[in-house]
């Protein structure tokens, strides 16, 4: 089973050498400058929790400042066949999309909102909470929904911690579904910031209903609280038992590092955890070793193999892990080890090649070392589709109404809602809060940064940008049927790709 302190997906901010598309970027974007750290004095300052941070406008590609930002990003590749739906030219939509009153319903519902939000976002900061244990988001989070009117079922699905609210207008109208995660992150808190993505979601769908409700147009819009996202696929769950079968679209977004005032509508990656435990026999390790088997051994072989094979794997392809152990000791032969073991690539395709290989180092290091072994593959992340037409409308509203600057690069790390959008038409947007230099998700900094009233700011941008989208899915048909095209489409190129959430889930 898997443990808690395992996280299997999230932003990383990595970013895809055959993913680096900026077409979409604006002119101001472009304008924009990478600054070193020592660059970076005239950077603004926040105090988050007493300490005086620096924040600055951090590159996604943090993990290797040398040079200039343009100097080493590698030429992107010709993207792969399945995603080249996914790029698109935001300069091509000229539509006026939704009228002004209902835009300005919908912006002044989400202004109305702030402080609520960003009262529940630091209640969740204050308490976060791991895997399947977030009851205090839960709770919180159900009464927020309640209080604004929405029908609330609580513990939903069969599990204890996820929830479902939803409000309706009249009858035939389209469905549009939200998500807010929850999970925090061993030791170090909301350090992917999805205190951020729960309060976008409510805010989303509170935005949805006024306008249903101002302008009588038939709709319902269904939110869910999903639980975690780090370690087990809670959407996955959720996906296996319906939870998104009513909804003719999904949204939700999620917080990243970049350049400030930065959102992409670029992928994420395929991954595959494994965990795999080898058996042995103990022995004293200095009176009779011949006697026993060593578990710790066939780990470090793996961890070597793998680290072997790895100069043989594209670039873009991540494959990383650890070694655990119970009741080590230097003068036993260890008869136990576990590693834990995520693989990742832009297709799922060639992540399961890959998983595949890496599987062959752990039989080789059992072989070795006289061990036995046992592997359990768990369901894996699909690749993220991001519908282009909600993409493209999402983008124009975030760079003609709210100044952002909008890119397609994406992300080295992976999601469950990957999945989601293997099922229905979907868009994630990752965008950009400020943080500290080598501060990107999944490290305390982001935690803070999570925390800043700009990371909230940028948030209610997203969740505008995202309400607007959403509801023209509801309001116009014309539009809807686009939606559902560009999904068809994307589907037929994902062919081959796809495969049954559980058919990987394999113990061996
Ligand atoms: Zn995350
Ligand atoms: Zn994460």
């Amino acid at each position: 089973m898997p443990r808690s302190n395992i996280q299997a997906g999230c932003f990383s901010g990595l970013s895809l050498r055959n993913l680096l598309h900026r077409r979409c970027q604006s002119v101001s974007s472009s304008k924009e400058p990478f600054r070193t750290p020592a660059e970076s004095k005239d950077i603004p300052r926040s105090v988050v929790g007493g300490v005086d941070l620096e924040l600055k406008h951090h590159s996604n590609h943090h993990g290797a400042c040398f040079g200039a930002q343009e100097d080493w990003i590698l030429e992107p590749d010709t993207p792969p066949s399945y995603s080249a739906s996914s790029f698109y030219e935001v300069e091509d939509v000229k539509d006026a999309g939704l009228s002004a009153d209902i835009i300005q319903t919908i912006e002044k519902k989400v202004d109305e909102l702030n402080p609520e939000l960003r009262e529940l976002s630091q209640e969740m900061l204050g308490h976060p909470e791991l895997a399947f244990e977030e009851y205090f988001a839960h709770d919180i989070l159900v009464n927020f929904m309640a209080k604004h009117g929405f029908q609330v079922t609580r513990n939903y699905a069969g599990l204890e911690t996820a929830w479902r609210a939803e409000y309706s207008v009249g009858t035939g109208g389209r469905v549009l579904g939200v998500n807010s995660e929850m999970d925090a992150l061993p030791g170090i808190g909301h350090a992917c910031g999805h205190n951020l993505i729960a309060i976008s979601g409510c805010g989303i769908a509170v935005a949805i209903k006024a306008a249903l409700v101002a302008h009588c147009i038939p709709g319902k819009v269904i939110i869910l609280g999903t639980p975690p996202e780090e370690s087990v696929g809670g959407k996955i769950i959720l996906l296996e038992k319906g939870a998104y079968k009513e909804m003719d679209v999904c949204l939700m977004s999620h917080p990243s590092a970049g350049a400030i005032g930065s959102v992409s509508n670029g992928t994420t990656t395929s991954s595959q955890t494994m965990y795999v435990d080898f058996t042995g026999k103990a022995a004293h390790a200095a009176a009779a070793p011949w006697e026993g088997k060593n578990a710790l051994d066939a780990a470090v072989i793996s961890y070597s193999a793998i680290s072997a094979l790895r100069q043989q794997l594209k670039p873009d392809v991540r494959v990383h892990g650890i070694i655990e152990g119970k009741n080590w000791r230097a003068n036993t032969i260890p008869d136990n080890s576990r590693l834990t073991y995520i693989v990742r690539s832009p297709s799922k395709v060639e992540m399961m090649e890959v998983a595949s290989r890496v599987t062959g180092c752990f039989e080789a290091a059992a072989s070795a070392t006289g061990c036995t072994v046992k592997i359990a593959m768990m369901s894996p992340y699909f690749d993220l589709v991001q519908n282009s037409v909600l993409g493209r409308e999402f983008a124009k509203n975030a760079r003609c109404r709210y100044d952002m600057t909008t890119h397609m690069a994406g992300s080295g790390a992976s999601t469950d809602f990957g999945n989601v959008s293997y099922e229905i038409p979907s868009l994630h947007p990752l965008y950009a809060i400020p943080t500290e230099p080598n501060g990107g998700n999944h490290t305390p900094a982001f935690a803070r940064s999570a925390a800043t009233q700009e990371a909230h700011d940028a948030t209610m941008k997203v969740t505008k940008g995202l309400a607007l989208t959403g509801f023209r899915v509801l309001h116009d048909a014309a539009f809807f049927t686009e939606v559902k095209t560009a999904f068809e489409n994307d589907m037929k190129a994902h062919a081959g790709n796809r495969r049954h959430h559980n058919e990987c889930l394999i113990a061996a």
